[in-house]
């Protein structure tokens, strides 16, 4: 285990962010400056006054040798120290540990909002060599980040602060993944509450309408897994959106219909019926070992059946979205996945490096276990994007997470006109989302005088039968944040 030391609160986060980079699988712990640092210790001393830091490692089992350097830096104000003080605490890393990372000292989850920032203000001329010095972002990532940045600025362009996009929220699946961190309950087990979520969304769907006033640009009904409702259920489920949001006339339609094991002819015909425009199929993995490890309940053979029940019900732009770095998988289980994934010639490929969370079961997996995937991330990612380009798919959307595979980042590819619209307005911000359902987010963007962004949130309860019981504070919430009064 490495124990990270710090006399000051300010340098926490991205300290810890960039040793679990450079230490990925190893245990991690943070505390305030004490008496002894002890073996396997990174100690940082800052001194925001003076500009000063400086760091001492203490080898260990984990650290090898001992490592001892100073910044001094007198003459930044505090915003440059900071920056200063971060290119430092990565620099030491990297020369410790004799690698690089990928976004070097980036530690955001939003590495393209920051490069389309850079590209406003100073234009594409050195970029890639502004991102390299500044930032220590590998060429080839700087060359992502811009081709990226430049897709999206042309799609986002017709929503850029104006107009919001709707989300609905559905927190049930078939059973629940391995690396799954999102809300989702058993739908098997939570049955009996599916008819009163479906009211509470009603619900909430009524005041929208009464809040917001105008269509949303894109639909977008998540969770969860919106399909694990039966074909009645998600039939009335379809029907509000249509009355409410006439989802069927807005720029995008998106069903996630993300397990193979909760789709069938029926939904299909369903989702087709009420005019759903884009949905996601996802295999995650093309190994049967791995689905039947990471809790998937379904065989390989249900993917492809799947995927090509969709294409018969004549949906034309299916996304699916695969995982790398999966337990026990190779670069090998990785090539076969790409391969296959093309063989079905998807609409657009969501190709995820695997993030680490706390309140998923693969932690505790991983702590009975052991490390998970010793293959080379970079190169499982570099092969995704020519398995993309094969498919004349463009990189149009790009974010990253903490413990993420590789140190890497996680890349929506899509052939022309098949793009995610809702998937780069989550994350880049420009627009406002209105989300219903239970452990939900919703954001209000404002750029009202055209001055700075503004950003606003409210969430709902992550707890089902908390969510149930208060339904209309849930709706005051955003009546509040979307600035409505009674
Ligand atoms: S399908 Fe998605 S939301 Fe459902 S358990 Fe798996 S990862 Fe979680």
């Amino acid at each position: 285990m490495i124990t990270i030391e710090y006399n000051d609160e300010a340098f926490e986060y991205d300290a810890y962010a960039l040793c679990r980079s450079f230490y990925p699988g190893e245990e991690t712990e943070q505390r305030f400056m004490g008496e002894d640092a002890g073996c396997d210790s990174i100690r940082i001393f800052s001194d925001m006054e003076k500009r000063f830091v400086k760091l001492v490692i203490k080898a260990g089992e984990v650290l090898d040798h001992d490592f001892e350097r100073e910044l001094s830096c007198p003459d930044a104000d505090e915003r440059e120290f900071k920056w200063k003080w971060k290119l430092f605490f990565y620099d030491c890393m990297s020369e410790y540990t004799g690698r690089t990372l990928p976004w070097g000292a980036l530690t955001g989850v939003r590495p393209i909002k920051l490069i389309g920032g850079i590209m406003n203000e100073q234009g594409r001329e050195g970029l890639e060599d502004f991102l390299n010095d500044e930032y220590r972002v590998s060429r080839k990532k700087a060359e992502l980040g811009i081709r990226i940045s430049k897709n999206e600025s042309a799609l986002l362009k017709p929503y850029e602060y104006k107009g919001h996009s709707l989300y609905i929220g559905i927190p049930f699946c078939p059973s629940r993944c391995l690396y799954c961190s999102f809300l989702s309950y058993d739908y098997g087990k939570m049955k009996k509450h599916v008819a009163e979520y479906l009211e509470c969304v009603e619900k909430e769907l009524k005041a929208y309408v009464e809040i917001m006033g105008e269509k949303p640009s894109t639909v977008y009904i998540g969770g969860g897994t919106p399909t694990a409702l039966n074909a009645a259920e998600l039939d009335e489920l379809l029907s509000m959106a249509e009355e409410y949001a006439d989802a069927a006339n807005t720029d995008e339609f998106t069903v996630e219909a993300g397990r193979p094991d909760s789709l069938d002819d029926e939904k299909f015909r369903v989702m087709k019926a009420h005019g759903v425009s884009r949905i996601s199929v996802n295999p995650q993995t093309f190994k049967e070992d791995t689905l039947e490890l990471i809790g998937r309940k379904h065989s390989v053979a249900d993917v492809e059946k799947a995927f090509v029940a969709a294409r018969e019900a004549g949906f034309d732009n299916i996304n699916m979205d695969l995982i790398l770095g999966l337990p026990g998988e190779n670069a090998e289980d990785v090539r076969r996945t790409l391969d296959r994934a093309a063989e079905l010639n998807p609409d657009s490929l969501t190709v995820h490096s695997l993030a680490l969370k706390r309140s998923s079961k693969m932690t505790q997996w991983i702590a009975e276990h052991g490390a998970i995937s010793g293959m080379d991330h970079d190169a499982a990612m570099e092969y995704a994007l020519k398995t993309a380009e094969s498919l004349k798919m463009e990189p149009y959307y790009l974010y990253r997470q903490k413990n993420i595979a590789g140190a890497l980042e996680n890349t929506g590819f899509a052939a022309e006109g098949k793009y995610g619209i809702y998937n780069i307005l989550i994350m880049e911000e420009v627009q406002s989302i209105y989300a219903i359902g239970a452990g939900t987010v919703s954001k209000r963007v404002n750029q009202g005088d055209g001055s700075a962004v503004e950003i606003t949130r409210c969430d709902t309860h992550k707890d089902l039968s908390l969510y149930l019981s208060d339904i209309q504070a849930m709706i005051e919430r955003k009546r509040r944040l979307f600035g409505a009064t009674d």
